[in-house]
């Protein structure tokens, strides 16, 4: 395990930000933070080689909230990025952990955003800054920005601010910065150019580095999942229900990540309990004893709960959230291939942790072999294959005189033949449980394009709170028949639907986003605009609507009246189904409705006693 001294507590944070590091679920410093928050503190300048995963966004931005004057609304502290997305998530990230600092201002500053904004954002006023050094020089040019105030700067992700180019426009906005101020430089590699820069602008920097650790065990598989096109959660349950496992640990970064996890799993049939430093160690030794008596057989854990945890049934590792670095990884996955035997290791990879994977790689002298998921087909076969197994077992194993009299019976009293009989007991014992795979929509994202209308107004600052469902009652002019962008998720492609209910119904936007968020299991913000006519009405909802979920939601009922879902304008809302809705990529995963296989565990068996 990485050697990550401190807690959170010991850093002397202020009561604000600890607050919202509850809020986040966060259970202790990653080692960058831990090595870098002391120093910021202290005023001494950083060059700190991390990488996205590492947890360096908080690493800076805690010690930097904690030493502004909100009273001042003035940029206090510069942050610099090589590209508007990285923007836009550091001034969330500032958002995040400002969120009970009353009266903190936040603004992300980036080429392609309309200027007219940025200039009435600016006028506003802030005490954070956050943006891409075009567009930062040209509002020091035009003097809309001024840097006066400023305290502290950051240089968020170097090396990439070189390959883009930007590194004169870097130093040129240095340079324009009060001779007093602290300078953090973050960078996932360091080459000349960027120690240069270092040199030339930062003040006796100390070095802040996460370790990289030893080598890793060698009966251990290893191989990685590039997340893509499938929700986490699908994913995981597809390799739950295909891999052959015994006992597994999924380690996520969150103590609240845990026990929502958890949960999802345990409404899927499994056995699954939480385990985070939030519990008492009476709970923790009691789960533990449970994993190893096969009362649980799955434990999502945080690194610091999971330490040092030896229990020989454990198979799989599953690194549901990337560790921050390679120490970490090397502990987790030595949580399984205990006492000689084999193990097998999974590691979630995004595409912005690929960089954080090849560290480990190096640091292990290993390759993890990349993975393919198991297909939704080959999950439903499984399934089916399973469930034909039970049946069979039932038939050679059971004496089922008494039964089959009963079906005789009903053959002979309602006319009906046995195969129905069977289907619909196959149907009854399959319960809310389908044999075949309904997943969650991923969102499809846009291509990139430099503006994106929409976006402006959606991201206008970080500092406006997401508005969900009350967006959906206000009354927005009807845009004939092409869906909206929303206004969280721009690049997000929406269609619009058609749903049969409408005013004369009683129907109200709530009711149909509640019905749609419960029954498809898609999140709320991830609906669209909603219009209300008289006999039906409309909404916009993600691209890439899998086949099943579009035709559950056809039985879907709102006021009693089944939505009938279908694309305006098809003309035939069942034969829109079977290709419309997936244009581009039939999303993945998941469901509430889970999979009728795997095993099945009383769900008593979970210890809820640290709730
Ligand atoms: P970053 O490396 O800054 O991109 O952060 C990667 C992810 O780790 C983000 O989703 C953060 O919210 C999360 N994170 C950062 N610090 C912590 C922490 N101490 N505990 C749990 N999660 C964290």
């Amino acid at each position: 395990m990485s050697t990550t001294p401190a807690n959170f507590e010991s850093l002397g944070l202020s009561a604000p930000i600890m607050q919202a590091l509850k809020d986040a679920g966060y259970e202790s410093p990653s080692p960058i933070q831990a090595e870098a928050i002391p120093r910021l503190q202290r005023g001494i300048d950083i060059v700190g080689q991390a990488q996205t995963g590492t947890g360096k966004t908080a690493a800076f931005a805690l010690p930097l909230l904690d030493q502004l004057d909100v009273k001042r609304l003035q940029p206090q502290v510069l942050v610099l990025t090589p590209t508007r997305e990285l923007a836009i998530q550091v001034a969330e990230a500032f958002q995040a952990y400002a969120r009970h600092i009353k009266g903190f201002h936040v603004i992300p500053i980036y080429g392609g955003q309309s200027m007219g904004i940025q200039l009435r954002l600016l006028k506003r006023g802030a005490h954070v800054i956050i943006g891409t050094p075009g567009r930062i020089m040209d509002h020091l040019r035009r003097k809309t920005l001024s840097l006066d105030a400023i305290k502290s700067l950051v240089l968020d992700e170097a090396d990439e601010m070189l390959n883009m180019g930007f590194l004169e426009d870097v130093e040129w906005i240095l340079e324009q910065t009060p001779a007093g101020r602290q300078v953090a430089l973050f960078s996932a590699t360091m080459p000349k150019a960027i120690r240069d820069i270092a040199k030339r602008h930062l003040r006796e920097p100390e070095e802040v580095k996460i370790k990289s650790a030893t080598t890793t065990v060698p009966t251990i598989e290893q191989s990685y999942w590039q997340v893509r096109g499938v929700h986490k959660l699908d994913a995981l349950t597809r390799i739950l229900e295909t891999e052959e496992f015994d006992a597994v640990i999924i380690f996520v970064r969150t103590k609240s990540e845990t026990t929502d996890l958890a949960e999802k799993l345990e409404a899927r049939g499994y056995a699954a309990a939480a385990l985070n430093g939030d519990m008492k160690q009476s709970v923790r030794e009691q789960t533990v004893e449970q994993l190893k008596n096969s009362t649980l057989d799955i434990v999502v854990a945080t690194d610091v709960a999971a330490r040092g945890l030896d229990v020989v049934r454990v198979t799989h590792v599953i690194n549901y959230d990337i560790p921050y670095d390679t120490e970490a990884y090397v502990h987790r996955i030595g949580r399984t291939g205990r006492a000689g035997r084999k193990g097998r290791a999974i590691l979630f990879v995004t595409p912005k942790e690929t960089r954080m994977l090849r560290m480990i790689e190096k640091a292990t002298k290993q390759q993890i072999t990349r993975m393919e998921l198991p297909s939704k087909e080959a999950v439903a076969n499984l399934r089916l294959e399973k469930f034909k197994q039970k049946v069979m077992g039932i038939i050679s194993n059971e004496n089922l005189d008494y039964f089959g009299g009963v079906i005789e019976h009903m053959e002979s009293e309602h006319a009906v033949d046995s195969r129905d009989i069977a289907a619909a007991l196959a149907f009854l014992l399959q319960g809310k449980q389908p044999l075949n795979v309904v997943e969650k929509a991923v969102p499809v994202k846009k291509e990139r394009s430099e503006k994106i209308p929409g976006r402006e107004a959606a991201r206008e600052s970080a500092r406006e709170p997401a508005r969900p469902r009350k967006e959906f009652e206000s009354k927005r002019p009807h845009a004939g028949d092409k869906a909206q962008p929303l206004k969280k998720f721009p690049d997000i492609e929406m269609i619009r639907y058609r749903i049969e209910v409408g005013k004369q119904h009683g129907a109200t936007p709530k009711d149909i986003v509640g019905a749609i968020a419960n029954e498809a299991d898609i999140e709320s913000q991830y609906i669209g605009h909603i219009k209300l006519y008289e006999d039906y009405s409309t909404v916009d909802l993600p691209e890439g609507m899998p086949k099943e979920l579009f035709q559950h939601l056809k039985n879907v009922r709102v006021r009693q009246h089944k939505l009938n879902i279908s694309m305006p304008h098809s003309g035939q809302s069942g034969a829109a189904s079977q290709s419309a809705p997936s244009r581009k990529k039939p999303g993945g995963a998941p469901n509430k409705k889970p999979a009728g296989s795997h095993k099945h565990k009383p769900a008593a068996k979970k210890p809820r006693s640290h709730e």
